[in-house]
């Protein structure tokens, strides 16, 4: 956990309610947090899932692994510890948009289980709705589809630490769900998600 350096800091309040907050965008906010194998299929599925929210006139934004490190964490690498901090800010990020009353879908590799967990502690200690989904396929798949070429990389020593070839990937033990995008199809995938808000009265 980072630790606070500032002092003389104090939280301020403001005079609208999460109830208000909902009323007023006809949801309540919350974070999906995709995880999973580099192309098992997360931003795909991701921006699948905002494009169907969209056309029922919900409020719903992708945060996205790659688009954030050219911004906000532009300054962090793929070391344990940078991997840390990126998502701690995305946590703390993805926590402010749900607050603002945005269904907020994140599409990260999210390796260690101790980093998801911090980012679930963050959504409990203010109430907010937080959705681990495990964006699950198997390596091999993951190697054949490589979009991105980054596998072949990977496996050629030319990119070091990488997830599920020479840096691990701790599986979810207990996600609010699982997409085996192996089996199921991008469509299939964002209406499970769907389906999951609305049996949560999210949507
Ligand atoms: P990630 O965000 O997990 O790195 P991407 O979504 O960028 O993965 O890439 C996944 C690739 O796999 C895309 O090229 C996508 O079209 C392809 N793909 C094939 N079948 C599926 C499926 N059923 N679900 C999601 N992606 C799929």
């Amino acid at each position: 956990m980072a630790e606070q350096l500032a002092t003389n800091i104090t939280w301020h309040d403001g005079d609208v309610t999460p109830d208000m907050r909902k009323e007023n965008m006809g949801q309540q906010g919350a974070s999906l947090w995709l995880t999973g194998l580099s192309a098992s299929g997360k931003s795909t599925v991701a921006m699948a899932l905002e494009k169907l929210l969209l056309s029922r006139g919900k409020h719903a934004y992708c945060l996205d692994g790659d688009n954030i490190r050219h911004g906000l964490n532009k300054n962090l690498g793929f070391s344990a510890e940078d991997r840390a901090e990126n998502i701690r800010r995305i946590g703390e990020v993805t926590k402010l948009f749900a607050d603002s009353g945005m269904i907020t879908i994140n599409s990260f590799i999210s390796p260690y289980r101790v980093d998801r967990d911090q980012a679930r502690a963050a959504h409990d200690e203010s109430k907010i709705p937080f959705f681990e989904v495990f964006v699950h396929c198997p390596l091999e798949e993951a190697e054949k589809r490589d979009p991105k070429g980054l596998y072949k990389k990977a496996r050629a020593g030319e990119i070091k630490g990488f997830t599920g070839i020479d840096d691990p990937y701790e599986a979810p033990e207990s996600p609010e769900i699982v997409l085996n995008t192996h089996e199921q199809s991008v469509e299939e995938s964002a209406l499970a998600l769907m389906k999951m808000l609305e049996d949560h009265g999210i949507v």
